[in-house]
């Protein structure tokens, strides 16, 4: 399976269809902001049948318009009801923040991706990554546990497959980066542990995947993962503060970001705060959904 995530990977649509024709025992799936999918390219998602495209919606107008610009939403919805009535399967993508979570994580916008027929929700929470990236943006505990209960509440009532990346890091083992499950390429060949996590020490351009998999970064993943025994706390970026920068540092890799590199202590130290917060939470929940002694009653078990 492949993901893109771009930019706007739908500005090349024209060569992920050819991709999708020549590899059709793959799937491929793009993160978009819908805006590009009009009925030719529909007509060809039929056509091929290994497409998914997966649109990112920040819940309804205000949010969509106010994150990815002015009249977004509509272009978003007309995208939606052209893939339904087509019945061609899609999934919504939402990053919630600080300022969205109520609305990311109310009923309300549930029962709205169902009625619009999406099949899946790819579910972020906000990362501060790059330079100048706010750090009030990032969830608090109470908003990322309010996201835990809702999710899992919704699972057992919407018929719609949610995935969260990172309250669901107890589903996968925890962290599924640096080729334990996946990595990410950028655009200009770097080969990254993940989607988020921006510094690396090999190129695609120089180096095969397996010589990829063996590199000083990823075999550094590989000895920490999982970071934490509470998969609640997959992340060595977001909730294990020094891990990810002991790794970048042990390991020699480098910023990949082409413009600001972006020091990864100072990256690791935006985040602390958050993590730090999150860990009390994180270990009652753990502590109530796999048996804790003398539980008084939380509705984990
Ligand atoms: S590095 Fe963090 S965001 Fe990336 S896969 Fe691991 S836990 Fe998830």
């Amino acid at each position: 399976m492949f993901i893109y995530s771009g930019g706007e990977p739908l500005m090349r649509k024209k060569d992920i269809i050819a991709l999708c024709e020549r590899h059709n025992d793959c799937v491929f799936l793009s993160f978009t902001n819908g805006t590009l999918i009009d009925e030719a390219f529909a007509d060809e998602m039929l056509r091929v049948g290994n497409f998914v495209p997966a649109i990112s919606v920040e819940g309804f107008e205000e949010g969509t318009d106010f994150r990815r610009g002015q009249g977004t939403f509509a272009r978003v919805k007309a995208a939606m009801e052209l893939l339904h009535r087509k019945k061609l399967p899609f999934g919504l993508s939402c990053c919630y923040t600080s300022q969205n979570v109520e609305m990311i994580g109310s009923e309300e916008y549930f029962d709205w991706m169902v009625e619009m027929g999406a099949k899946f929700c790819w579910i972020f929470t906000y990362m501060p990554v790059g330079n100048g990236a706010p750090t009030n943006l990032i969830a608090t505990a109470e908003q990322r546990e309010f996201m835990y209960r809702q999710v899992r509440a919704f699972r057992k009532t919407k018929p719609l497959f949610t995935m969260d990346f990172w309250n669901d890091g107890e589903f996968v083992g925890g962290c599924i980066a640096a080729g334990r499950n996946y990595l990410h390429i950028n655009a200009n060949g770097d080969i990254e542990p993940c989607a988020f996590i921006h510094y690396s020490d090999s190129n695609i351009k120089e180096k095969t995947l397996i010589e990829a998999f063996q590199s000083p970064l990823f075999m550094a993943y590989r000895a920490g993962q999982p970071f934490s025994d509470n998969l609640l706390r997959p992340c060595p970026l977001l909730d294990n503060p020094g891990a990810l920068a002991a790794m970048v540092e042990k390991s020699g890799a480098h910023s990949t970001d082409m413009q600001f590199p972006e020091d990864v202590h100072d990256l690791s130290e935006k985040c602390r705060e958050k993590a730090e917060k999150w860990k009390p939470a994180a270990d009652r929940l753990w502590a109530c959904s796999h048996g804790c002694a003398g539980c008084t009653g939380h509705e984990g078990k």
